[in-house]
């Protein structure tokens, strides 16, 4: 098997040695590579020759203790099986004698990966069948002007729920092409809290009510979805950092949208899950790329997509679908999510969480230290333990710590360690 091949001949010179992964083989049973390139191939050291350096490079290769603990918002850490698997067939996918990112978008060997991607993700989500999922490009942030300029005119008015900073950017943009009005911000609570839905004023005649599910910076989530009070109007969610993280009943919203580099693979991707009777209203000046019934016309390939970046997140679907689908996903973050946010409560008060607790994020957990000045030494001694990108958004300060799908129990649990003992050494 080409990985066991490639592992063999692991070389730890160069400084891709930090980077390679030594599979075991369980790992690579549960994710059977078909097909590999051949072995002397793989094995061989490639030196590649520039006018004033040369760039010594290595198969990829070595121990997964080499691995470090991604606490980062996004992108963020992936599944160690999804990575291995990608290798795998990084050179030759499945026998086609070529890497998915040399392959025409439009050949049968694409088709069957973007059409395997959309219907893992279609069990996933289970996902009606008057709903339409688009693999765009741009980000989230792209979506915060491609929804209005789709789904209502210049002169409409749409109601925005503002809980963060996400929140905050979607509605400002959308300014741009319809009249969004900010019907709640938690903005002067510091973005720590969910509105009750009761109370909301929404307004007459709104074409659509948009949230953000989970805001990333702040912590703050949605652990249950207003209704718009129109009829006709939709309920529009960004989620960018809660998406395949549990299961959600899609029927309740017109359009759902996530930037994929959070929970289900590397930037680049912007997945669009839309109802189909909300096409053909686009405004007039909406450009081509920003046209979702040109996308859902074309089956997402009306231009070049991201190729390798639907194929990396075809792979973590059908990772989600083998760990039992959505609700054991969410059972598992449920149990990180106590793990992190019980140290925390349990801490008497050296460690503080500002949001409201019933509205904690199970993705994004920030937190401070009652003694601000030892925030960037817990930073720094974090990642001296192999836990990497533990400090605050700079908007908010303090710590975040990520901890999205792929982040296994066991680094919680090292994290949690580690606050407990650095509480001990810093406390009184
Ligand atoms: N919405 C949310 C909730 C996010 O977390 C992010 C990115 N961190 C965005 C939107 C913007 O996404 P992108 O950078 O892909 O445009």
């Amino acid at each position: 098997m080409a990985i066991t091949t490639a592992s063999a001949a692991a070389s730890s010179t160069t400084p891709l040695s930090q980077l390679k992964l030594k599979p075991t083989s369980t790992q690579i049973s549960a994710f059977p590579a078909t097909v590999s390139r051949p072995s002397a191939r793989a094995q061989k050291t490639i030196s590649i020759h520039c006018s004033s350096t040369t760039l010594q490079t290595a198969a990829p290769t070595a121990s997964a203790t080499d691995r470090v603990f991604n606490f980062a918002a996004g992108p963020a850490i992936l599944p160690e099986k999804v990575l291995l698997k990608a290798q795998s067939e990084l050179y030759n996918w499945r026998g086609s004698g070529m890497s998915v990112m040399e392959m025409s978008h439009r050949g049968k060997e694409f088709l069957s990966i973007i059409q395997k991607a959309e219907s893992d993700l279609r069990n996933l989500l289970n996902i009606p069948s008057n709903y339409h999922v688009l693999f765009l490009q741009g980000g989230a942030t792209t979506q915060f002007a491609a929804i209005p300029l789709n789904i209502c005119q210049p002169d409409d008015v749409v109601d925005y729920i503002v809980t963060g900073s996400w929140g905050d950017k979607a509605f400002k943009e959308a300014a741009k092409y319809c009249k969004p009005k900010s019907i709640w911000s938690g903005k002067s609570d510091k973005y720590t809290k969910i509105p009750s839905f009761e109370t909301l004023e929404q307004t007459p005649g709104a074409k659509y009510l948009h949230i953000c599910a989970n805001e990333t910076i702040h912590g703050v989530e949605f652990k249950d979805y207003p209704s718009p009070a129109n009829e006709n109007e939709v309920l529009v969610a960004d989620m960018s950092s809660n998406f395949c993280s549990k299961p959600v009943d899609v029927s309740k919203f017109g359009l759902i949208y996530a930037g994929a580099q959070k929970n289900v693979g590397p930037s680049g991707v912007t997945i669009v899950i839309i109802r189909s009777d909300l096409f053909g209203n686009a405004q007039s000046t909406t450009p081509v790329m920003l046209d979702y019934k040109i996308h859902a016309d074309n089956a997402s390939l009306y231009n070049t997509p991201p190729c390798y970046g639907i194929y990396m997140c075809g792979l973590v679907f059908e990772d989600l679908v083998a760990q039992g689908g959505l609700i054991e996903v969410e059972k598992k973050n449920a149990k990180k999510g106590k793990i992190l946010y019980d140290a925390i409560n349990g801490s008497n008060g050296f460690y503080k969480c500002p949001v409201v607790e019933s509205v904690r994020s199970l993705m994004n957990v920030p937190f401070t230290l009652a003694k601000p000045e030892l925030e960037a030494e817990f930073v720094k001694e974090a990642a001296k333990e192999k836990m990497v990108q533990l400090k605050g958004h700079r908007s908010v300060g303090g710590i975040r710590a990520s901890i999205y799908n792929a982040m296994p129990v066991a680094g919680v649990e090292k994290l949690v360690a580690f606050m407990k003992d650095f509480q001990a050494r810093h406390d009184g």
